[in-house]
């Protein structure tokens, strides 16, 4: 799931397309490429989904949340705008709700295999089977010593639950998808790609030939997707994981693709955009540092110095998993070094 807290200005991109389609059309994005729009009930209140020619059918990535408004808008596309066109398989492409979440009833209702990572199968599985883990002493523990109070730590600890509200249960076994893979679909050949950050192991598509690249949540036009620590995790480097990530889509891929993301305009301009989300994190490396020069801080000190407004809880538990994922980054590259632990709070300084 992203969140609309990291806006990042996009300059130098070419949109292709003005607006999306309306809810319940499809929209001819390249040769044997449409495009879905599917509303979320979040602030970042859509999707994109995209079907893929597969045959005599359509190969479907990612799915919408698992409500019965998704459902009704999927079985409207195949009556209607598909024409009765069957739906072939199911590829998710990460294990966040808005993706992954109405995966089983569409892989039972029309019969679909699920294709993905084998960490986004398991993630999903994992919250599925014990939705109240992260509410446990240890993970409350590690919130509360980096300073946040005890009403978003509790909104955090419980959000098992909520994930469950929207995300069906998934097929009992999928197919695998690893980074490196060749995959086919129809005429069409993909190399399988997968970067860390913003979720384990999270499925892009590439086609060299087609100089099409479906980008899921890893590069946005105008957000950059949420990079969080997690309690399970603690001294996890999903932004050092971020940064590689970008760095090797730059290397990778040519500047000219046309990049179909999960949320918002697909676009042209690959470099530009990594570039600029590479350098919007450094700029928040560079106002956490000046921070903690002046005075040891905790992760939630910090949060005020990253995003300034007033912030309702829920919007905190992802501001503070996210400044948490630059301290722990800049922790590594020795930028900021444990201060003392006072009143059970842990801080951290700048190296200076
Ligand atoms: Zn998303
Ligand atoms: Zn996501």
């Amino acid at each position: 799931m992203v969140d609309v807290l990291n806006s990042v200005s996009a300059a130098d991109l070419i949109y292709p397309f003005s607006e999306p389609p309306a809810t319940g059309e499809i929209k001819l994005v390249a040769p044997g490429v449409l495009w879905i729009w599917i509303p979320l009930p979040f602030r970042l209140n859509h999707i994109n989904v995209y079907l893929i020619e597969d045959g005599d059918g359509w190969a479907v990535l990612d799915t919408g949340i698992g409500n019965v408004q998704t459902r009704a808008i999927w079985e409207n596309l195949v009556r209607g705008p598909l024409r009765g066109r069957k739906l072939t398989r199911l590829i998710v492409t990460h294990f966040h709700p808005d993706h992954i979440g109405l995966a089983g009833w569409l892989c039972e209702r029309f019969g679909l295999p699920l294709l993905t990572s084998q960490t986004s199968y398991l993630g999903c599985l994992n919250i599925s089977l014990s939705p109240g883990a992260l509410d446990a002493a240890p993970y409350r523990d590690f919130y509360l010593r980096h300073g946040l109070d005890p009403e978003t730590t509790a909104l955090v600890a419980t959000q098992g639950h909520g994930y469950l509200k929207m995300v069906d249960n998934l097929p009992p076994t999928f197919m695998r998808l690893v980074d490196g893979d060749s995959l086919k679909i129809g005429n069409k050949t993909f190399a399988v790609l997968t970067g860390d950050g913003h979720a384990p192991e999270q499925v892009m598509l590439y086609s060299p030939a087609e100089k099409l690249f479906f980008a899921a949540d890893q590069v946005l036009a105008k957000i950059s997707p949420n990079v969080s620590v997690w309690a399970v995790d603690p001294d996890g480097d999903p932004l050092g994981l971020y940064l590689r990530s970008l760095g090797q889509l730059k290397s990778m891929l040519p500047d000219d693709v046309l990049i179909l993301p999960g949320h918002q305009l697909p676009f042209y301009g690959l470099y530009g955009r990594a570039t600029q989300l590479i350098a919007h994190h450094e700029e928040r490396c560079c106002m956490i540092e000046e921070a903690c020069l002046a005075a040891p801080r905790s992760a939630a000190d910090l949060i005020p110095v990253i995003f300034p407004r007033p912030l309702d809880p829920h919007q905190m538990s992802f501001a503070f998993s996210e400044v948490q994922a630059h301290v722990n980054y800049m922790l590594r590259s020795n930028r900021l070094h444990w201060s003392e632990a006072a009143g059970g709070i842990q801080r951290v300084s700048a190296t200076g």
